[in-house]
């Protein structure tokens, strides 16, 4: 069975082709989409938004299409980077330097990524949605570099180190991407 993935992220679809190996689904197999894939993301959730680039990815290829959105929520920030997780600054060094720059002197590190996932038809329509949460603290420094985005001064809960110290399997096992994903494989190996 061939699905759509409606992003421009390549880490992402490699990070989802991963996934999907790891838990064996052989004959589920994930395609970027092609063409000039750029949808607006005004949505007010991140639900809207999966469902925004997953309608754009459904016109663009004629098929199953699934997509996902995702950020980082502060809880010192009030939520924030949020749904601008990937707009908060201009190059991800200085989104990050953004960020340490806002909780210097804050004792309340915690925070939270989210990743909501929507699957939709040929035609656009709602078939299924998932969402992951992975907890953890905002550390005051940079530290490894392995995966993307503010994977380096992310310490999940019950870890010592960062997600980019962390191997891709490890990764996939915790992260709001990973469990979002698993929900919707056992969907669709299940249900469709
Ligand atoms: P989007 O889901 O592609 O709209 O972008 C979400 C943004 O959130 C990304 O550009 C990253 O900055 C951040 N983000 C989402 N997932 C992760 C992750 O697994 N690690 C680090 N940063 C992430």
């Amino acid at each position: 069975m061939q699905i759509t993935l409606g992003t421009g992220n390549e880490h992402k679809v490699f990070e989802i082709n991963e996934i999907v190996k790891e838990q064996g689904y052989k004959k589920i197999v994930f395609k970027a989409v092609e063409g000039n894939f750029n949808p607006i993301e005004n949505g007010s959730t991140f639900e809207e938004n999966s469902l925004i680039k997953a309608k754009e990815g459904a016109r663009l290829s004629g098929m199953l299409t699934l997509a996902d959105d995702s950020g980082l929520c502060i809880e010192a920030l009030n939520g924030a980077p949020g749904l601008y997780s990937a707009r908060y600054a201009g190059t991800q060094d200085e989104k990050i330097a953004r960020i340490l720059k806002e909780l210097d002197g804050q004792e309340n590190r915690k925070a939270k990524f989210v990743c909501c996932m929507t699957l939709v038809d040929k035609d656009g329509n709602t078939i299924h949605t998932t969402k992951g949460e992975c907890h953890g603290q905002i550390i005051k420094e940079r530290k490894g570099s392995n995966g993307f985005g503010y994977d380096p001064i992310f310490m999940p809960d019950g870890y010592e180190i960062t997600l980019a110290e962390m191997s891709e399997d490890g990764k996939n096992k915790i992260s709001h991407r990973g469990k979002a994903l698993t929900q919707m494989l056992k969907f669709i190996n299940e249900e469709l």
